[in-house]
C-alpha cells in the first residue's frame, strides 16, 4: 500500500475516493481548494480507518502550488503510489453568451490542474518506477452537453491526456486511466433545478442519479493490482446513459 493523493477531496466523489482507498489501506492526501474545514474531516474519517492521512490546501492551477504541496508530500508521507485528478468546477453557460474568464477558470482547474499534478507527480513515480493516475473526466466530454462547452472540452482534453500520458509512462511500470461518471448527486449537481434532473434521470436506464461511493469504486479497482493490465482506458460509470 502507498500514498494516495486525491484532488478536490474536501467533499463529493473526491472525498468519497478518499474514505474507499483509505479502506484499502492507503495513506491519503486530503487536498481542497478553500474548505479546510471540510478536508479535514474527510483525513479524521480515513485516519480513524488506520492509515495515514493529511488535509492540504492548494489550487492544482496554480504549477507553483503544485510543486510546494508534492515536495511536502515527498518530505512527510513518502513517494506517492496514486494520484487521482478529480478537483473540478463548473462555469455552465451558452457558448455564444459566455465569457472569456468563465471559460478560462474552468480550462485552467480541470485541465491544466490535472496537467500540473500529472507532470509532477509522474515525474516522481518514474524514478519510482511504480504508480497509478486516475483521472476524473465526464460523460460530457465523451457525448457533448449544451451550456457546457468549457467543461467539455477540459474533460475530452483529460481523455487524451490520459491515453498520451499512459503511453508516455508505461514502460517505468505506470499506469494511466479515467473514469467518466455520469449524473452523481454531489455539491455540483445539487443546485440543478428539479425539472433539469428529472430530464437527466429519464435518459438514465437505471433511472436515478449515481452516488459518490459508486464511482470511488471504480477508482479503487483502477488503482488495485486487480487492474495491473489495464492502461489508457476511460471507463464510463454513469447508469446506461451513454
Ligand atoms: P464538488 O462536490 O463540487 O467538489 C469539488 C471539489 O474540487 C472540492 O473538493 C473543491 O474544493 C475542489 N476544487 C475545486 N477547485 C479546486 C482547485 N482549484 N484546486 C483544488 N481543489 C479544487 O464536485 P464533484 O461533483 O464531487 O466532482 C468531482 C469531479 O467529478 C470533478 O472533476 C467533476 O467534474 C467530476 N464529475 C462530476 C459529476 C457529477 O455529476 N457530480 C459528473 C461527472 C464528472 P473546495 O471544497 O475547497 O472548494
Amino acid at each position: 500500500m502507498g500514498v494516495a493523493i486525491v484532488t478536490g477531496a474536501s467533499r463529493g466523489i473526491g472525498a468519497a475516493i478518499a474514505r474507499r482507498l483509505a479502506a484499502a489501506g492507503h495513506d491519503i492526501i486530503v487536498n481542497c481548494a478553500s474548505s479546510v474545514d471540510k478536508a479535514e474531516v474527510v483525513a479524521a474519517e480515513c485516519r480513524e480507518m488506520g492509515v495515514n492521512a493529511l488535509a492540504m490546501q492548494w489550487d492544482v492551477s496554480d504549477h507553483t502550488a503544485c510543486e510546494q504541496a508534492l515536495a511536502e508530500i515527498k518530505e512527510k508521507m513518502g513517494v506517492p503510489f496514486i494520484l487521482v485528478n478529480n478537483a473540478g468546477i463548473t462555469r455552465d453557460g451558452l457558448m455564444v453568451r459566455m465569457k472569456e474568464a468563465q471559460f478560462d477558470e474552468v480550462i485552467n482547474i480541470n485541465l491544466k490542474g490535472a496537467f500540473n499534478m500529472l507532470q509532477l507527480c509522474g515525474a516522481m513515480m518514474m524514478r519510482a518506477k511504480t504508480g497509478r493516475i486516475i483521472n476524473i473526466t465526464s460523460i460530457s466530454g465523451m457525448a457533448g452537453n449544451a451550456g457546457q462547452i468549457n467543461y467539455c472540452a477540459a474533460k475530452a482534453g483529460l481523455i487524451g491526456m490520459t491515453k498520451t500520458a499512459a503511453k508516455e509512462l508505461g514502460a517505468r511500470g505506470i499506469t494511466v486511466n479515467a473514469v467518466a461518471p455520469g449524473w452523481i448527486d454531489t455539491d455540483m449537481t445539487a443546485g440543478l433545478s428539479d425539472a433539469i434532473k428529472d430530464g437527466a434521470k429519464k435518459q438514465i436506464p437505471l433511472g436515478r442519479f449515481g452516488k459518490p461511493e459508486e464511482i470511488a469504486s471504480a477508482v479503487a479497482f483502477l488503482a488495485s493490482d486487480e487492474a495491473s493490465f489495464i492502461s489508457g482506458q476511460t471507463l464510463v460509470v454513469d447508469g446506461g446513459m451513454i
